[in-house]
């Protein structure tokens, strides 16, 4: 691990409810700049809403989320810069159906960051490259498979330069055929040295790209380690449990 002065993404003490339940129960978790995380866990266990308070899409109750040694903050201009900040790439693709595949990646950057649009329309072309379909530049969402849809979607979010890339299960909406092309696409990016905190039960990734596997269950990070030693000597009976279930 590095020092912490490397530190991208840090989370102290973090608590968030939905009513009763305690669905972050004092997180700790520090993501080193160049890190890849993968979290995984049982179904409700927290991972969808860790990922969504550390893009702020959720309030938390107490507890501090730093991003770059920025504290997030509660709302106004330097909430949508934070939000460029952090990428994130969702299930379901969410992408603007009425909008081309290149208006999905330009759009941010010259609303957002006020890019010419020329200059905006070069990087999306090049970013679309990067993940194979610039040739689907000038086609609607409706138009592409799933897993190209999903490529598009992480070029759209590389478009505003984030700091780091939040995935939340990128692959689980879509078919066997394609989860790899978009695992690809992360893998490279991975090895190129983004910060990745990565949702997904895929152990060939976190296997192949990942620095860390966060194991949650109940709210709580039940445990931590490397892909290989997580997976093949997990500690917690939670962990065990969750591994003869999915392997
Ligand atoms: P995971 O992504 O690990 O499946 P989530 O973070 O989506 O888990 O959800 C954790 C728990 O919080 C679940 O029990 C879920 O039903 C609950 N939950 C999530 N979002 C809300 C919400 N907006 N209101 C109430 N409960 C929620
Ligand atoms: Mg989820």
């Amino acid at each position: 691990m590095s020092d912490a002065s490397d530190a991208l993404v840090v989370l102290d003490k973090v608590n968030k409810h939905f009513g009763e339940l305690h669905v972050l129960n004092d997180i700790d978790l520090t993501v080193a700049r160049g890190e890849v995380i993968v979290v995984i866990g049982p179904s409700g266990s927290g991972k969808s809403t860790l990922c969504r308070a550390i893009n702020r899409l959720e309030t938390i109750d107490d507890g501090t989320i730093t991003i770059d040694g920025q504290p997030l903050p509660q709302e106004g201009k330097a909430l949508a810069h934070l939000r460029a900040d952090v990428g994130m790439v969702f299930q379901a693709f969410n992408l603007f159906a009425h909008k081309t595949i290149l208006e999905n990646v330009t759009l941010g950057p010259i609303k957002v960051k006020k890019e010419p649009r020329k200059q905006a329309e070069q990087e999306a072309m090049a970013l679309l490259e990067r993940v194979g379909v610039a040739n689907q530049a000038h086609k609607y969402p409706a138009q592409l498979s799933g897993g190209q849809q999903q490529r598009v979607a992480i070029a759209r979010s590389l478009a505003m330069k984030p700091k780091v890339m939040l995935f939340d299960e990128p692959t689980s909406a879509l078919d066997p055929e394609m989860i790899n092309e978009v695992l690809d696409v992360m893998v490279a990016l991975a090895r190129e040295g983004m910060t990745m905190i990565v949702v997904t039960h895929e152990m060939g990734f976190a296997r192949k790209a990942a620095n860390r596997v966060v194991f949650m269950a109940d709210g709580l990070i039940q445990e931590e380690a490397e892909p290989e030693e997580f997976f093949t000597n997990p500690q917690s009976e939670r962990a065990k449990d969750f591994l003869s279930k999915i392997l």
